[in-house]
């Protein structure tokens, strides 16, 4: 069966081969071949490998050869250049089977953009006129190498310049048209994120864990301190099509997952919790131990952050913090500082003394310590002014990563409380 004509049944497959031993040997990381994925994916074209090899003939040869076997089209960036370590076109030509020969159109692009420059021709830029016979080749406007592509019978293989910015010209104003017009219609992919708050990664995987095997939409999960992300993408003819199958799949989900999804898109809990408090007039105020006062903050610094922020207090230590909100030390000393307790106190008496409507009392023995081996208690208390909610909570792991975990989940209480 032609290739272009299998894929109608399971869409098109791509596979990228990044070129240069630099790319092995960490020296420059590998850029080309996230811009081709991306643009890949837009246009609905599948990619599940890629490769990465360095300048030699035979190992490229054997990687175009093996790609052909799994994808229609495969992308090469790389190792176009004159110099003898560039063989991408000899690895090409030998992996399809052709003779490389000079193409007097390519020499008379690449002598026209040395005669623009006052140059001769060097035997070197010669090189770069030699395409695989029967290769369509393709002006480059921006650099020397002209690209080309070869069609072969199991599939395209498409040869781009390393150089980033000539690799992009090339793909948006010649290769994506190209490879568009073999699609023969315009497919899309759109996608949209749900953001959870207070549930890891496998809880949700529990909930929607079947809904996770559909093929389109798909279902992915992303966690992250606190958070986890479902992120459903569609491929569809139209825009309307892929809407339409998102928001389907959205209902499924937000009906298994209820009210951990607190929002899409880039909202984040602190943007929320404070659109929420903002709509209700009410005001929160924050007492923070060991977190450097980082709830506040995310609180000041969403939109509507600063008319719903009352007063925060700030303090390293609790002691500290029993010290400023003048708590009784003798009771708190019973119940050792570092307790629930203590927390349930420090909402309330704090409530009073920052005069607002909702107090979070943040209590974190500090420093967070880094150590992923020992979990560690923190305690958050939110008094709403009806009654006081106090959770505990153990976290093992990186101090950064159990900041951000932490200050999602005082967050998450507000967020709760409110709704
Ligand atoms: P030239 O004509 O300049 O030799 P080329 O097509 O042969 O271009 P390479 O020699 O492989 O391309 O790479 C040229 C430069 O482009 C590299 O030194 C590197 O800076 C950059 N480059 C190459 N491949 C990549 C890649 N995959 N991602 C990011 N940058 C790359």
């Amino acid at each position: 069966m032609p290739p272009w004509l299998r894929v109608k049944e399971r869409g098109v497959q791509a596979e990228i081969i990044s070129i240069g031993t630099e790319l092995l040997l960490g020296a420059i990381v590998d850029t080309n071949a996230a811009y081709v994925s991306r643009r890949l994916a837009e246009i609905g074209i599948d990619l599940y490998h890629r490769v990465t090899v360095g300048d030699n003939e035979g190992r490229i040869a054997r990687c175009i050869e093996e790609a052909l076997r799994r994808a229609d089209v495969v992308l090469c960036t790389g190792g176009l250049g004159p110099t003898v370590d560039d063989v991408t076109r000899q690895a090409v030509a030998r992996a399809t089977g052709r003779e490389l020969v000079l193409d007097e159109e390519m020499l008379g692009w690449i002598e026209e953009r040395f005669r623009g420059w006052g140059h001769p021709i060097s035997e070197n830029n010669r090189r770069q006129a030699f395409k695989p016979e029967g290769a369509i080749a393709i002006e480059n406007p921006v650099g020397t190498a002209p690209i080309f592509i070869v069609q072969d019978e199991r599939g395209d293989v498409i040869v781009l310049p390393g150089v980033p910015h000539e690799m992009e010209h090339l793909m948006e104003h010649e290769v994506i048209p190209y490879l568009k017009g073999k699609l023969g219609h315009q497919e899309v992919i759109k996608a949209r994120v749900l953001r959870t708050v207070g549930v890891g990664e496998s809880q949700v995987d529990s909930h929607i864990g079947d809904l996770m095997e559909s093929a389109n939409p798909t279902v992915g999960l992303a966690a992250h301190p606190g958070q986890t992300d479902v992120r459903i993408v569609a491929k569809a003819a139209s825009e309307e099509e892929a809407d339409r199958l998102i928001a389907d799949m959205e209902r499924q989900v937000c009906e298994r997952l209820g009210q951990v999804i607190y929002g899409v898109g880039k909202e984040t809990v602190a943007k929320v919790v404070a659109r929420m408090l903002a709509e209700r007039e009410l005001t929160l105020g924050t007492v923070e131990c060991g977190v450097d006062g980082i709830v506040g903050r995310q609180i000041f610094n969403a939109p509507d952050g600063p008319s719903v922020l009352g007063n925060s207090l700030i303090a390293d230590t609790v002691e500290e913090a029993i010290g400023l909100l003048d708590l009784p030390r003798s009771q708190f000393r019973r119940a050792g500082d570092f307790s629930a307790e203590a927390a349930r106190a420090a909402a309330r008496e704090g409530r009073a003394f920052l005069e607002v409507d909702l107090c979070l009392a943040v209590w974190v023995r500090a420093p967070i310590a880094d150590d992923p081996g020992e979990r560690q208690p923190m305690h958050i208390a939110l008094d709403t002014g009806q009654e006081v909610i106090v959770r505990t909570f153990q976290y093992g792991g990186h101090s950064e990563r159990a900041t951000g975990w932490l200050v999602n989940r005082a967050l998450d209480m507000v967020r709760r409380v409110v709704l």
